[in-house]
């Protein structure tokens, strides 16, 4: 079983120690945050090491290129949500240099695996309480893409087809990057914790992902099943893990949250998130996130515990 680790923020060699006392065996991180001696340290210690790229996603991108920034149906240009910049994913040179920067992760040869993150349409779905969301990208690109390709009215099944075929075939690009450089190496995604009767079917029609579609290029799902931030329960989590695998036949990895967000999220409702979490047929679980930990020993504790058990 998978004991992972979100780190948020750069890698230091105090913080591994703390890291390989904790028991952890696999850490997520951005690529930012890593380099060459870091894995190499983190391989010492048996700790695998698992990249995080952001794909569609990020202000720097609406600047570089203002018109990846999303449009709604009315013709409006996307907000910012909180943190949150959702990017166009149709943008021909966000996806280049998106592709381009996997190509160099895998190069590195520090990675076991590369974790795509925000690889779908924009929306900010932790929110999301009713099928009642606005739809992107209206953008002159996906029109005149969607026209080229299909044809017709931008509404219906051929268009969310389409939507989901654009993030399936970034995917499948990525795949075949890596596999290219690396075989071993395996490629995940952090997926949106929807199934295809929640919210009208907003998981493909808003989102863009359509599980089976993605399934042939995708080594492990990892589902972000934040139950309390998005107003579930510690149930939920295995519901989600169960639907994943039998959608997808795929190896199912999920993510917890362990934030006070929103209230308090209490040592014994995150010990129900791990047990949950880890039930058959997951393949473990990734804690979200690592800095988080250090505000409250006895959650700490709790996953110490946890983990040792495991072993
Ligand atoms: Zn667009």
């Amino acid at each position: 079983m998978v004991k992972g680790i979100f780190v948020l923020e750069k890698l230091t060699s105090e913080k591994i120690q703390k890291l390989v006392d904790l028991g952890a065996g696999a850490i997520f991180v951005n690529y930012q945050h890593l380099n060459k001696d870091v894995a190499a340290k983190l391989r010492q210690e048996g700790i695998k090491v698992y990249i995080e790229v952001g794909i569609f996603v990020g202000e720097e991108l609406w600047q570089e290129y203002p018109d990846a920034r999303p449009v709604a149906r009315n013709g409006r240009p996307m907000e910012k949500i909180d943190w949150y910049v959702g990017v166009c994913p149709n943008h021909p040179q966000v996806r280049k240099e998106k592709l381009a920067l996997i190509k160099r992760i895998a190069k590195t040869g520090i990675a076991d695996g590369v974790w795509l993150d925000f690889i779908r349409y924009p929306g900010h779905w932790e929110e999301v309480r009713n099928a009642k969301m606005p739809e992107y990208c209206f953008c002159q690109n996906c029109q005149r893409k969607f026209a080229h390709d299909v044809g017709g009215a931008v509404e219906g099944e051929r268009w969310i087809t389409w939507k989901c075929q654009q993030i399936a075939d970034f995917v499948a690009r990525a795949k075949e990057i890596i596999k290219t450089i690396d075989n071993s190496i395996q490629l995940g995604i952090f997926s949106v914790p929807w199934r295809e009767e929640d919210y009208d079917g907003a998981i493909r029609k808003i989102i863009g992902q359509d599980f089976r579609q993605l399934a042939p290029f995708v080594d492990i799902f990892s589902p972000m099943v934040y139950q309390k931030m998005t107003g579930h329960n510690e149930a939920w989590i295995g519901k989600i893990v169960r639907y994943m695998d039998k959608v997808t036949r795929k190896p199912v990895l999920p993510i917890i949250q362990t934030e006070n967000k929103p209230g308090k999220l209490s040592p014994a409702e995150f010990e129900d998130e791990l047990i949950f979490a880890y039930q058959k047929p997951s393949q473990g679980s990734i804690v979200f996130f690592w800095e988080d930990l250090q505000k409250d020993q006895a959650k700490l504790q709790a996953l110490r515990h946890f983990w040792q058990e495991l072993s």
